[in-house]
């Protein structure tokens, strides 16, 4: 494939199976897991089969498949409330240099545990 990749970006690692992870789906450009820090109960990320770490260095064409895949995350996981965010820089909060898209469900009070 024409994906490329950064021997120490850790989800390039994820990409290729070399880190372990709860994967969602995968398209030919994209591929979805599960955060390992989620702020609520499905908490996503979306990320294209390309290293790049911030949005505006990505070729276009990794764009084409992510919000499709954030729309079917949110279909499968039947929720109706949820942000889209997406972090560029440290001062923007972001903390791993390739591009992703956090799917964050947002639980009503009755859908809290405790
Ligand atoms: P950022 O702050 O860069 O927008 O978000 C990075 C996200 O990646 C964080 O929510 C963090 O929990 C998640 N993350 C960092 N390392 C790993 C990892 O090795 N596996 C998974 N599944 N998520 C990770
Ligand atoms: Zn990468």
């Amino acid at each position: 494939t024409a994906a490329k990749s950064l021997a120490s970006c850790i989800f390039c690692k994820i990409i290729k199976g070399e880190i372990p992870s709860y994967k969602l789906v995968e398209t030919g450009l994209t591929f979805s897991f599960l955060d390992i820090g989620p702020l609520s109960k499905g908490h996503a990320l979306v990320i294209p089969k390309y290293h790049a770490a911030k949005l505006h260095e990505l070729p276009d064409e990794y764009l084409s498949d992510v919000l499709p895949i954030a729309k079917k995350i949110a279909v499968a996981q039947g929720i109706e409330n949820y942000n889209i965010l997406q972090n560029n820089g440290r001062i923007a909060h972001q903390m791993v240099d390739h591009v992703h898209f956090h799917v964050i469900p947002k639980p009503s009070d009755s859908d809290k545990e405790g």
